[in-house]
C-alpha cells in the first residue's frame, strides 16, 4: 500500500472478494446473491465495486434510488438491478434503463402500471415489498388480494419476487420479533403463490439476517455492510476485511504553550505544553463535528492520537504530544488497524453512517 500524500480513501478489492466469498460460503449453492450498492456502494465507489462484484458472480444488485441504478447502467453493469425505493417521477427512467422497481404501496403499484402501459410493456419485472414489522416501506398482508387482482387484470407488469426487510436481525435480544417477521413473510409469500398461480422468488435476509437466520435464506439474500467488511458484531468483524481505509497526512505541527487554545471557539485548551498536528480533512469530507473534542482517535505510526477541538470543514487537529512524528507523515483515520465500526462508536453512531458519509471530495484509490 502506497504512502498517503493527501487524503485518500483506499479501496481494497481483494478484501471485497474475501467478504463476498465469506458470505457465499454461508449460503446454499443455489441461493442467489444480491449485492447492495446504494449510496455509492456504502460510500466507496459504485462503479469499481459493482464491476468487481459482477466479476465475482453476484446475481443481482440493489440501489435505493433510480439515479443510482442509472449510474450502474452507465458504468456498463448488465446484471438485474432492484431499485428499493423509487419515486413516481423516475418511472420512465426505470423502464428506459431496464431497472426493476420495488413496488411498495397501492399508489406506487397504480402509477408504475400506468407507466408500463405508456411504454407498452409486457410482463415488466417488479418486486413486491411487504412490511412485516419495520414499518418503513411496504404493503401489508391485508393487501395481498388487492395486489393479486390488479396483477391478474394487467399483463404489463409481472411480480417476479416478493420480499421484506428485517428490523433487528443483528439484535440477539430480538430473536422472537425477527422470527415473527420471517413467519409473517412466509405466510404472505404462500398466499401470493396461491392467488397469483405462480411462485415469485423470495428474499428477506440482509447481512445480519444471513449471519443469524440462514434458515430463512429462501431464493436470494441481500447483503450490503458485510461486503464492505463490517458485520455488526465483533466476532464477525474479525472474519471480514474492511474494504475502505481512510488515510491522510500531517499538514502542519504546532508546539503549544500552556493555556493556548486550538480551533474554532477555542474548545481545546492546552493544560501544559502540547504538540498538535493539523490534518487535511474535516466535516465536509465526512468526519462530522461529533468526532471532535477528544472523543475519537486516529492512528499515527500505530499510536492513538485524539481529535481535539472542534472539527472544522476542511481540517481536524490531533494531539501528538506523546507521538514521534513529522509533517508529511501518514495518519490512518480508519481502516484495518482502526475499524470504522470502532471509530463510529466513539460518537454513538454506526459504521454505515460513517462509511456512507465520506464525501465525493475524497479521492478514491483502488487497490486490486
Ligand atoms: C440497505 C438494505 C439492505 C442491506 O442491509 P445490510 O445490513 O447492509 O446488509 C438490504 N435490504 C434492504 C431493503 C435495504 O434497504
Amino acid at each position: 500500500m502506497a504512502k498517503a500524500r493527501e487524503t485518500v480513501l483506499e479501496l481494497d478489492l481483494k478484501a471485497l472478494a474475501h467478504n463476498y466469498h465469506y458470505l457465499r460460503a454461508k449460503l446454499q449453492p443455489e441461493t442467489k446473491f444480491l449485492s447492495v450498492v446504494k449510496a455509492f456502494a456504502y460510500g466507496s465507489d459504485t462503479q469499481v465495486i459493482a464491476k468487481k462484484l459482477e466479476e465475482l458472480g453476484t446475481d443481482y444488485f440493489a440501489v435505493a434510488y433510480t439515479n443510482e441504478g442509472v449510474a450502474l447502467r452507465d458504468a456498463g453493469i448488465t446484471k438485474p438491478i432492484l431499485v428499493l425505493h423509487p419515486q413516481e417521477v423516475s418511472f420512465d427512467s426505470i423502464i428506459e434503463r431496464c431497472l426493476e422497481p420495488s413496488i411498495y404501496s397501492k399508489n406506487i403499484l397504480n402509477e408504475f402500471l400506468k407507466t408500463a402501459k405508456k411504454h407498452r410493456q409486457n410482463n415488466y419485472p417488479v418486486h413486491l415489498k411487504f412490511n412485516t414489522g419495520l414499518n418503513r416501506l411496504g404493503f401489508r398482508k391485508e393487501d395481498v388480494a388487492h395486489i393479486a387482482a390488479i396483477l391478474h387484470a394487467n399483463n404489463e407488469i409481472k411480480a417476479i419476487s416478493v420480499f421484506s426487510h428485517l428490523a433487528a436481525s443483528e439484535d440477539h435480544s430480538e430473536k422472537e420479533f425477527t422470527q415473527d417477521q420471517i413467519s409473517l413473510f412466509h405466510t404472505i409469500a404462500e398466499q401470493l403463490d396461491i392467488l397469483l398461480q405462480y411462485r415469485p422468488f423470495r428474499h428477506v435476509l440482509n447481512t445480519s439476517g444471513i449471519l443469524n437466520y440462514s434458515d430463512a435464506q429462501y431464493d436470494m439474500v441481500r447483503s450490503g455492510i458485510a461486503l464492505y467488511g463490517y458485520g455488526n458484531e465483533a466476532k464477525i468483524d474479525r472474519e471480514l476485511k474492511p474494504v475502505a481505509r481512510l488515510k491522510t497526512i500531517i499538514s502542519q505541527i504546532h508546539q503549544l504553550k500552556p493555556n493556548e487554545s486550538v480551533g474554532y471557539n477555542r474548545s481545546f485548551a492546552a493544560s501544559g505544553p502540547k504538540v498538535t498536528a493539523t490534518l487535511p480533512l474535516g466535516h465536509a469530507d465526512g468526519i462530522g463535528r461529533h468526532y471532535g473534542n477528544g472523543k475519537t482517535f486516529v492512528s499515527v505510526h500505530g499510536k492513538k492520537a485524539p481529535i481535539i477541538g472542534n472539527v472544522c470543514m476542511d481540517m481536524i487537529m490531533i494531539d501528538i504530544t506523546d507521538i514521534e512524528c513529522n509533517e508529511g507523515d501518514e495518519v490512518i483515520i480508519f481502516g484495518s488497524e482502526l475499524s470504522a465500526q470502532e471509530f463510529a462508536e466513539t460518537a454513538n453512531t454506526i459504521s454505515y453512517e460513517l462509511l456512507t458519509g465520506i464525501s465525493q471530495r475524497v479521492k478514491r484509490h483502488i487497490i486490486s
